[in-house]
């Protein structure tokens, strides 16, 4: 399918590398294409970055059927453009709207009407380390219907946001706190995949962790809410008698690309890797007789987050001394030195945008 390119007439700026954030800061183009009942996915086109007008009954406002992807555009030293795993978002991305009943995409068409939108916009990618182009696939639900089904007409899009470095100040270990009342997720439900109202769903429990003096949530398991899942929107990892222990995928966690570059760096490493159940009693336990030595999470924006405080209900427990951990610190180098194209592409996992 061809993908038509309409140029804006005005462009902006980017900001200073030092200045930018993240998620405010857009560029001049967007990606769209719409989808039809009995037509398919259809129109392509990049275009000026701009309003959509929709109708206010559309159903993504009313129902919250949408999904989207998160991932990265990252700038080498010698002034390449890399894409990290990109394909393996867009392979979610469509197991997520199986998920929500909303139609596939062609991965195929969407790299390439992305990596064209990224080269368009190549400007607005930054170069200092950390920082990056961040980018958004987006599908929503736009038929103007208030009857509940699944939709006739969709659209996707792909925005893009330049993002500054996460850790400005170096890796400062986060604290976190564990809800007893909120749950994310529950097996049968939509947690395993990007759906926007998992994140409506957080941010209740997010505000508590904020009043209490934490940055994080963790969430524990909806059946029993004995077993930990995941930590804010990142993958949570353990170093529990020097073995890297994770949980493993319930159906109720999603499965986050650093994640499985976690995983499969660690296995080349020849680390002992377990997938299985923790609960948060082992976790103290393990912490008390000093097994517990690292705890990370893991995800495209942070990348990996070494975490330096657990609260449970009265329950605190202080992991290392402060400072990100030792095997934290080795995934956190070999995963960025990666992206950004200090580092061999020994797994296959880089794309390069010509
Ligand atoms: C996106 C996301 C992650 C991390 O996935 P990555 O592909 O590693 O960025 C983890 N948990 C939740 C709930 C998420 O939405």
């Amino acid at each position: 399918m061809e993908i038509k390119v309409t140029r804006a007439t005005q462009t902006g700026t980017r900001p200073k590398d030092e200045d930018l954030g993240f998620g405010t800061v857009f560029t001049d183009h967007m990606f769209v294409m719409d989808y039809e009942e009995g037509k398919g996915w259809m129109d392509p086109r990049i275009e000026p970055f701009s309003d959509f007008s929709m109708s206010p009954a559309a159903m993504v406002f009313h129902y919250g059927q949408a999904i989207f992807e998160g991932l990265k555009a990252y700038k080498t030293p010698d002034g390449k453009i890399q894409l990290f795993r990109a394909r393996d978002n867009f392979a979610r991305m469509n197991r997520s709207a199986k998920g929500l009943c909303i139609p596939e995409i062609d991965v195929d068409l969407v790299m390439d009407g992305m990596k064209q939108l990224i080269k368009l916009e190549e400007k607005w990618i930054p170069e200092t380390l950390g920082t990056a182009l961040y980018i958004r696939p987006t599908i929503i639900a736009s038929d103007p219907f208030l009857g509940v089904r699944s939709s006739f007409t969709f659209k996707f899009f792909i925005i893009l946001s330049s993002v500054g470095a996460y850790y400005a100040q170096g890796l400062n270990p986060v604290k976190i706190w564990v809800s007893k009342d909120h749950v994310r997720a529950v097996r049968g439900g939509v947690g395993e995949f990007k759906t926007a109202g998992n994140y409506a769903a957080s941010l209740l429990a997010g505000e508590k962790a904020k009043e209490e003096g934490y940055v994080q949530v963790m969430w524990l398991d909806a059946l029993e809410m004995k077993y930990i899942e995941e930590v804010g929107a990142m993958n949570i990892f353990f170093i529990i008698n020097g073995e890297l222990v994770t949980p493993d995928l319930s159906g109720s966690i999603l499965p986050g690309i650093t994640r499985y570059s976690v995983l499969a760096l660690a296995e080349k490493w020849g680390m002992k890797v377990q997938e299985r159940k923790v609960s948060i009693d082992e976790l103290f336990e393990a912490h008390e007789n000093g097994t517990l030595t690292e705890v990370f999470g893991s995800g495209t924006a942070a990348v990996i987050s070494p975490v330096g405080e657990i609260r449970y209900g009265d329950r605190v427990m202080n992991i290392g001394d402060g400072t990100p951990g030792e095997t934290s610190m080795k995934f956190y180098d070999a995963l960025t030195g990666i992206q950004y194209g200090k580092e061999e592409d020994t797994e296959g996992w880089i794309e390069t945008i010509e």
